[in-house]
């Protein structure tokens, strides 16, 4: 069976068209710009030229449309009719405490996710309406949600309660429920399977260090704390976002620069994280490109950063007592030999031992970089959102 894979953002649509006998991608793309000036969509099949359309796309039922027609257009398509889809699996960002688990799509489905718009507001709203927008283009198809918060789902009270008052709990379901939760079930899952660690008792630490980053301890696979809380804003230092900080910042901050709570929040989130520490960019490789130079800002960001991981990990640590495998993912954690190393050089206590050579040749492929006398095994594992959202929704539509 073909599954296709929609993960919407507000003005964005990402694709993935997976082929789930061999669990090939047989095409994929990007439709941007949605209701904005200068739309475009790039449609990539596989074995074929990419194909690139600059056209009006005023919302997200067109983008539909224009991915269908691509997939199926006897030049650049795949497919030779929507047929050959057999389910629409859809990232959506939050369920509160509804869904721990993906699901079919039913009418109580899209009544959660309207009623976690104020919990997502950029995303909830644009996963809804591409769920709605494939409805609507394929009529009586199985529609799947595949939760980012569900992951987070299985954490106990003692993790996920803030200490506040519990009424704001009662009330407003004010809690940590982590996201990237797609991401560290698949890297949680297939680095257990890897590792060759026991399914159901292996202690493993997820890394997921991209422009967006997030730390995740399980048990079998299943959560026991993540970094990640209310908001994607808690936690690692991100390439934009501050990650944990004294509240009381906010006031001070607002007051000394005449700023707005929502200012200050749009701060946190898009302009600080290494980009606001170093003043030099969000992205990692212009970061490192200047520590190679011997710039002081830049290397104490990136030290920074390390260390705040390797806090968390420690943390995690004693919350599983003990750790089986460590795993790094996403654009950070699949390349960068050297970051990896300033993390692990924090755990020889614990009897980390990576193998240089093994680390400074992973990149983006599975590979296992601890020596083989290491306590804790350490890998590099490639994460993939799509592939776990068209497992969950095959074994839903099945
Ligand atoms: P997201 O999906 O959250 O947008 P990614 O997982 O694609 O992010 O990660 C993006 C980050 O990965 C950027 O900061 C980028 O610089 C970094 N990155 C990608 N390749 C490398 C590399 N070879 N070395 C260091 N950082 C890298």
């Amino acid at each position: 069976m073909n599954i296709l894979v929609l993960n919407c953002g507000s003005s964005s649509l990402k694709y993935q068209l997976i082929n789930m006998e061999d669990e090939s991608v047989i095409a994929k793309g990007l439709v941007e710009r949605i209701g904005i000036e200068g739309a475009s969509l790039t449609h990539k099949p596989t074995g074929k030229d990419k194909f690139v359309l600059e056209t009006s796309i005023p919302d997200h039922n067109v983008a539909v449309k224009l991915v269908l027609d691509a997939l199926v257009d006897p030049a650049h398509g795949v497919i030779a009719s929507t047929d050959e889809i057999g389910a629409i699996g859809h990232r959506v960002l939050h369920a509160g405490e509804k869904y721990k688990e993906s699901c079919v799509v039913t009418e109580d489905v899209k009544k959660v996710i309207r009623e976690c718009f104020d919990l997502g507001p950029l995303h909830n709203p644009a996963n809804l309406i591409g769920i709605e927008a494939a409805e609507a283009a394929m009529p009586g198809k199985v529609n799947v949600a595949v939760w980012d918060t569900a992951f987070g789902g299985t954490m106990e009270p003692k993790a996920y309660l803030y200490a506040i008052p519990r009424e704001y709990y009662e009330k407003y379901h004010i809690r940590r429920y982590g996201f990237h939760g797609t991401s560290h079930m698949f890297v949680s899952g297939e680095t257990i399977k890897f590792a060759g660690l026991d399914k159901d008792q292996a202690k493993v630490i997820v890394c997921h260090l991209g422009n967006g980053a997030s730390i995740s301890a399980s048990i079998g696979g299943k959560c026991v704390d993540t970094s990640m809380g209310l908001t994607p804003l808690e936690g690692l230092i991100m390439g934009t976002r501050s990650g944990d900080l004294d509240p009381a910042i906010l006031e001070f901050l607002c007051n000394h620069e005449n700023l707005s709570i929502s200012e200050m929040l749009n701060i946190l989130n898009k302009k600080s994280g290494i980009l606001g520490m170093s003043g030099i960019s969000s992205d990692f490789r212009d970061l490192l490109a200047e520590v190679g130079k011997g710039n002081k800002v830049a290397c104490d960001t990136l030290e920074a950063y390390a260390y705040r991981v390797a806090k968390y990990i420690g943390s995690y640590v004693a919350a599983m007592n003990g750790v089986d495998a460590i795993a790094f993912t996403a654009g950070v954690g699949e390349n960068n030999a050297d970051i990896r190393r300033m993390v692990m050089n924090y755990f020889g206590y614990l009897g980390v031992k990576i193998d240089d050579a093994k680390n400074n040749g992973a990149h983006g492929e599975t590979t296992l970089i601890s020596s083989d006398d290491s306590k804790v095994k350490v890998v590099v594992l490639p994460t993939n959102e799509e592939l776990a959202i068209a497992r969950d929704t095959l074994a839903l539509a099945k």
